[in-house]
């Protein structure tokens, strides 16, 4: 792919005949601006020799390629890191946020109780799952459109945003009804078609790393929803499959500060999936923030014990109050804050 910088001189005109001319090429022009400064990524096939055309256009100060397979998620393309809002809240900048609440939503009751509970200790987004991706098909598979229900209810009540997971292409518009935020599950991040679906929807995308994927099949993942047209994505490392018993999965602490560098898109982690086990929630957790993750996705409930799906690895709602004041401090020591705590 080929980026053309524009001069900051460049007229709105300048840029419009850019753009115009990109098409007639036949690339589709994916357009950032940022600091003053506009960029146009030229994606799809159109006509490589003559892109160098485009120098002599007024406006136009560099055409520069992207080396990387993903291009849109690169840094090469967006060189100042990316903030996506969810609601209100946004990811990428300078505060840390925290989404919490249950792996799934099983009631109203539980519900309203794990969320009012996370939201009074600092959660900013609430997670519930309604379509539930299960190994096993006899498995709590989510309450589906009962749970997006609650969900809606739920951030009435709180006045925080709300994600949930969407398993299939068809099922994208209902859940944009009732969704602050779309979870594509580790799955699913190979999922292609249900990729470009999300990315013709108007929502941000939580992206979840694959068990079993590559950085560079993670970010290629990205690109699927940066390429359909959706730009507000984040980016989840929810640890990979090893050869370890002892937790769930193998959190890739490299990988954070690594896609910072490689990506503009903001990074969160899920210490819950990735370790498996409650006891160790917490240091994973502070060890994420420490190595630069934008935020956390973290499972509580207000009875682990007895939850449908998830419970040895949810916290309870003391035990994440507990994270919340542990985690300020971490946030102190990388320079950021903890964001938008409702108890402040
Ligand atoms: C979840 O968030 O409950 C979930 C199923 O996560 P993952 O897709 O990372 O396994
Ligand atoms: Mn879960």
């Amino acid at each position: 792919m080929t980026v053309v910088t524009m001069k900051q001189s460049a007229s709105v005109k300048d840029i419009g005949a850019v753009i115009r001319s990109v098409e007639t090429l036949g690339f589709k022009p994916h357009i950032q601006r940022h600091d003053g400064t506009t960029r146009i990524g030229l994606v799809g096939e159109g006509s490589h020799d003559q892109i160098k055309n485009l120098l002599s256009l007024p406006g136009v100060a560099s055409l520069d390629p992207v080396a990387a397979p993903y291009k849109l998620g690169s840094r090469d393309f967006r060189k100042t890191g990316t903030e996506v809002f969810v609601g209100e809240i946004p990811f990428g900048g300078k505060e840390v946020i925290v989404i919490a609440g249950p792996c799934s939503v099983e009631s109203r009751e539980q519900m309203l109780t794990t969320a009012t509970g996370v939201a009074k200790h600092g959660a900013s987004v609430l997670r519930g799952g309604a379509f539930k991706p299960r190994t096993s098909p006899y498995s709590f598979r989510g309450l589906g459109k009962e749970a997006l229900e609650i969900l809606a209810e739920t951030r009435e009540q709180t006045g925080c945003p709300v994600v949930t997971e969407v398993l299939t292409p068809t099922e994208v518009d209902l859940v944009c009804e009732y969704a602050d935020m779309l979870q594509v599950g580790a799955r699913n991040m190979q999922n292609y078609s249900l990729l470009e679906a999300v990315g013709r929807a108007n929502k941000p995308v939580l992206l979840k790393r694959g068990l079993m994927s590559t950085i560079e099949e993670f970010l290629l993942a990205a690109e699927y929803v940066l390429a359909a047209g959706n730009p507000h994505i984040i980016l989840c490392e929810r640890g990979i499959r090893s050869f370890e018993q002892f937790t769930r999965n193998t959190l890739d602490i490299a990988a954070i500060p690594l896609l910072k560098q490689l990506s503009h898109l903001p990074v969160v982690v899920d210490p819950s999936h990735a370790t498996g086990r409650r006891d160790l929630v917490i240091p994973v957790a502070l060890a994420a923030i420490a190595a630069g993750a934008d935020g956390l996705i973290v499972e509580v409930h207000h009875d682990p014990d007895n939850a449908l799906s998830d419970g040895p690895q949810s916290l309870t709602i003391d035990q994440f109050s507990q994270l919340m004041t542990q985690l300020d401090g971490v946030a102190k020591a990388v320079q950021r804050t903890l964001g938008h705590r409702k108890s402040d």
